[in-house]
């Protein structure tokens, strides 16, 4: 009989164990994990340099950044938040910093040294760890919990918690127990966009733009944008895709996003700017001169393409008519999505275990005494930079430390 047996070795799972362990020194406590590799998220994570979480020391601010679970975030982050994260990966021999856009990752750059720790932390805590394991099925009766693997054997313990990411498996167990399980759908991917043009400027980024699903202006996301060889991308797109996940997903990933490309500049500001311009050079053609630095020029001559303007015109020719509505389109131009990024290329799948369900206190479920769930396998989730991770902490921490 083992005292916690924690199902998933990413994040989640070993920050659950390993302070379970400091809070229980005599406990047993068993990892087990399906694959032949723990922490294997961890390891491609940030690009294999592990964004460990966001230099946010606000609380309010940093739920800004989650599309799903602020709420139930609201009180954990009370007990365990990114200063506590940092602290914790400093005092252990891993020294982290602070980049200009707030992520925090090793200064090693490498996310080995956050694997090193963690498994380091675990076995100096006497954590057993298995590979190869994968839970197919799990009971309770009375006390104890009956597991079984997919190696033929029954486990039994006193806790089980639940750290097995977004895998479908995991929700499985989960609602075996009782739990109810919203339904998982992609999050933070990027868009296809079936426009051969556009495809040839691959490569190509603007610094700063505003992006909203068509209809919903008022739920825009801002930041870089990038033109890949099947579409779009960049920090604009992945927010959006976080941010409207689920009109994403209704319509099939079949819709129009519109794109503001200079967000800092009013309609009537872009309009007497074009109007200044055409004054004072009549004779250029509108190809050709984007008179915007941020739009690079080839992306410029895209999107004259693209516009309602006579293609071959010189700002001289065009009329106050087509002034203004090349003004529109540029604050407003149209992309009609086809599809996402590859299933499972995104970073993460919203849906999980609905977080009612689960104490915010101790990640216990209200549902099956001494279960606990933790992670992504809860209906949390963030944008990119830190916060995913930031929640696998948080509530792993949690999880440990009232029994
Ligand atoms: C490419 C990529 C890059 C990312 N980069 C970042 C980043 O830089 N910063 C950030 O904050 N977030 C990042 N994320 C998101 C982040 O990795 C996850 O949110 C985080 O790893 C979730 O941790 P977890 O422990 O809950 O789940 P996971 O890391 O998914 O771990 C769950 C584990 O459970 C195991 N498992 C599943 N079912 C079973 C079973 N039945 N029995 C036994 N084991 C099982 C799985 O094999 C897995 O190892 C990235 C994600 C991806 C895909």
């Amino acid at each position: 009989m083992t005292d916690l047996i924690v199902i998933g070795g990413g994040a989640s799972g070993f920050f659950t164990a390993i302070h379970y362990a400091y809070n229980n020194p005599n406990a047993s406590i068993h990892i087990l994990e399906k694959s032949d590799e723990i922490l294997s998220k961890v390891k491609i994570s940030g690009g294999g340099r592990c964004n460990v979480t966001h230099a946010c020391f606000d609380r309010s601010e940093l739920l800004r950044y989650y599309p799903r679970g602020a709420k139930f975030l609201k009180g954990p982050f009370f007990s365990f938040f990114t200063e506590d994260t940092m602290e914790w990966f400093e005092s252990r021999g891993v020294p982290l910093k602070i980049e200009s856009d707030n992520r925090v990752f090793p200064v090693s750059d490498s996310s080995q040294s956050i694997i090193d720790c963690l498994i380091h932390e675990a076995k100096t805590h006497n954590i057993i760890i298995q590979t190869g394991v994968g839970i197919t099925s799990i009971q309770k009766e009375s006390d104890t919990f009956s597991l079984q693997t997919d190696t033929g054997d029954t486990l039994y313990a006193k806790r089980v918690c639940l750290a097995t990411g977004s895998s479908r498996k995991g929700h499985q167990l989960a609602e075996s127990l009782g739990h109810s399980i919203v339904k998982p759908i992609p999050s933070l991917f990027t868009v296809k966009i079936k426009d051969p043009s556009l495809h040839e400027l691959k490569g190509l980024s603007v610094p700063n733009v505003s992006a909203w699903v068509e209809g919903k202006k008022k739920q825009l996301q801002s930041g870089p944008l990038l033109v890949t060889h099947w579409g779009l991308s960049g920090p604009s797109i992945i927010k959006l895709s976080a941010w409207q996940a689920e009109p994403f997903h209704q319509a099939n990933y079949a819709l129009t996003i519109n794109v503001d490309l200079l967000p800092d500049m009013s309609h009537n500001q872009t309009e007497s700017c074009l109007t200044h311009f055409a004054k004072q050079s009549p004779k250029k053609q509108c190809i050709g001169s984007s008179l915007f630095p941020e739009i690079p020029q080839r992306f410029w001559n895209y999107l004259i393409e693209k516009s309602p303007i006579p293609k071959l015109a010189t700002w001289g020719e065009l009329a106050p008519k087509s002034i203004q509505n090349l003004s529109n389109f540029l604050k407003q131009v149209p992309f009609n999505v086809t599809g996402k990024s590859p299933f499972k290329d995104e970073f993460v799948t919203c849906g999980g275990v609905e977080c009612s369900e689960i104490s915010s206190k101790t990640m216990e479920s209200t549902i099956c005494p001494r279960f606990y769930v933790v992670g992504e396998a809860l209906n949390i989730d963030g944008v990119t930079g830190g916060f995913n991770f930031q929640n696998a902490w948080t509530t792993g921490y949690l999880a440990s430390t009232l029994h």
